[in-house]
């Protein structure tokens, strides 16, 4: 149910902004996806499908791009993110660290004709 939500949100925000893209259709929408937002694609996709029926996005195509956690070192305040399960810091070896990032969603690009 999460993802028919988002899929709604971003219809809707698109709909509204669809008059200042000044074009005829959109072919794609690329979304950026943090790790830690909970956002299944697949599942965002079918909902963004079947909700876009009748609008202008119902051929829109949907792509995405995952976003990695981001942190900020708690002891040299060094920000980096975590990739491939690596928590040590790049700078000092710490792993303690404040998540500053990774549950975003947000559109990045549009193929609009
Ligand atoms: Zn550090």
């Amino acid at each position: 149910m999460h993802e028919a939500t988002i899929a709604k949100n971003i219809i809707e925000l698109i709909q509204t902004e669809f008059p200042e893209l000044n074009c005829k259709r959109i072919y794609s929408v690329k979304l950026r996806i943090g790790e830690l937002s909970g956002i299944y694609p697949e599942s965002l996709e079918y909902y963004f499908q079947e909700l876009s029926k009748n609008t202008i996005l119902e051929n829109t195509k949907l792509s995405f791009e995952k976003a990695p956690i981001k942190v900020i070192c708690a002891v040299c305040s060094t920000i980096f993110e975590i990739i491939n399960m690596d928590y040590d810091c790049p700078n000092c070896k710490n792993s303690q660290f404040n998540i500053i990032g990774g549950d975003e969603l947000e559109i990045i690009n549009m193929e609009v004709e």
